[in-house]
């Protein structure tokens, strides 16, 4: 397997566990919501990205 593929199976088992870690949050009743601080998500940023996990102060922290 090239470095090249490894790259591409990673990128998208990242977003896997995103799509995961959203319905999750769904059945849970903690999307909408920071997973760090539970601040409300801003409905426009929700729009543009579903999978939005964390409010601005805390979307750099993986
Ligand atoms: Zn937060």
């Amino acid at each position: 397997m090239s470095e090249f593929t490894n790259e591409s199976v990673m990128a998208i088992e990242s977003l896997l566990d995103d799509v995961d870690g959203a319905l999750e949050r769904l059945r849970l009743g903690t999307y909408r919501t920071c997973q760090i601080c539970s601040a409300p998500l801003d409905n426009t940023e929700l729009e543009a990205n579903p999978l939005l996990a964390r409010c601005g102060d805390h979307l750099a922290l993986a």
